[in-house]
């Protein structure tokens, strides 16, 4: 495979709530690896909303199972998060590198057949789920980039997302 299909998501949506999970499941897909910044929440937020509780409740109804991974390294926020929201966690998953999804998948008792990855970055969550053969969604950061090297970051991964359509 060369790097540009690796790059490229299977789907991509605004944020977690408008993916389509009835597709998913169509898919056979009912694993979910969730990364947190700015797919769950914001950097650094611990702001958890009553959405996004109410988004994970539904999604374990409808019978997926969750896992969040994280980048950070700041184990007490994603444990609160995890723990808050009862998922299982993982922290300082130096994604795109395939650790984080492995762990993952073994707490899921998942293979990459019946699991998605969603999170905001290319090069991280949708690089390393596609290497894998994990299902990858796109979802839009949730809140615009301060920090000068992620805002060129983003715009790469724009030029990017517009080269592979
Ligand atoms: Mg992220």
């Amino acid at each position: 495979m060369k790097l540009p299909s690796l790059l490229k998501p299977k789907q991509k949506a605004k944020d977690i709530y408008s993916i389509n999970f009835d597709e998913l499941k169509k898919l056979g897909i009912t694993n979910l690896i969730l990364d947190v910044d700015e797919t769950l929440l914001p950097r650094r937020s611990l702001d958890i909303s009553p959405k996004l509780f109410e988004w994970v409740a539904t999604r374990k109804e409808e019978g997926f199972k969750l896992c969040l991974t994280s980048n950070s390294r700041q184990p007490i926020r994603v444990q609160y998060i995890g723990k808050t929201l009862t998922l299982p966690y993982i922290f300082f998953g130096l994604k795109p590198l395939p650790f984080a999804f492995w762990q993952a998948m073994k707490i899921l008792e998942s293979q990459p057949a019946n699991t998605a990855m969603i999170g905001d970055q290319l090069f991280m969550d949708i690089l390393g789920a596609n290497f894998l053969g994990i299902y990858s969604i796109f979802t839009k950061l949730i809140t615009p980039e301060t920090f000068l090297p992620r805002q060129w970051m983003r715009q790469v991964e724009d030029w990017l997302l517009g080269r592979l359509q």
